[in-house]
């Protein structure tokens, strides 16, 4: 598995999360993403779904913590799930769809073992296509461009 890290227990790629990328990217990015959430710079950061710390935000997350409650790890072995019963992936469903993401369809390939090409497409499609290098899902680039080039990005 490429990055087994960025493999998010409720279908998201954390590669394209905004804490994630403000984290890791640092710079310009973490400090837009601070001033529009109003949030300190330390307070940013994740290492990703499974490689969580305690100061992780994915630490906190409500999907994270009811995931522990019953015993699965991820959201696709919950019979809720099944029938579109839980309203904390419903709701979290509907979010990343606006970014054309659908983590029933990754939750799928995950369930699937097709878990490293899954990462790979991650990788390819969340990323500069001018500089190639990594960024967050659209709707989360606060200036809708690329931080590291300076390039406008589109749908
Ligand atoms: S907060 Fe962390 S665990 Fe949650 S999606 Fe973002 S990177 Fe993944
Ligand atoms: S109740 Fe919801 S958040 Fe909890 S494991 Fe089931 S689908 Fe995931
Ligand atoms: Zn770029």
């Amino acid at each position: 598995m490429a990055n087994n890290a960025l493999v998010g227990r409720c279908g998201i790629y954390c590669g394209s999360c905004v804490l994630y990328r403000a984290y890791k990217d640092e710079g310009e990015y973490l400090q837009q993403v601070s001033e529009a959430w109003e949030m300190p710079v330390e307070k940013i950061r994740c290492e990703g779904c499974h490689a969580l710390t305690v100061n992780c935000a994915g630490s906190k997350c409500r999907i994270v913590k009811c995931l522990a409650s019953k015993g699965f790890e991820y959201c696709s072995e919950c019979p809720e799930y099944e029938a579109h019963a839980c309203e904390k992936h419903e709701g979290l469903s509907k979010r990343w769809v606006v970014d054309n993401v659908d983590l029933r369809v990754n939750l799928e390939r995950i369930k699937a073992g097709a878990v490293g090409n899954w990462l790979k497409e991650c990788q390819e499609r969340f990323r500069c296509t001018e500089c190639g290098k990594p960024l967050p899902v659209l709707g989360w680039n606060v200036k809708k461009r690329c931080y590291h080039c300076g390039v406008e990005l589109s749908e």
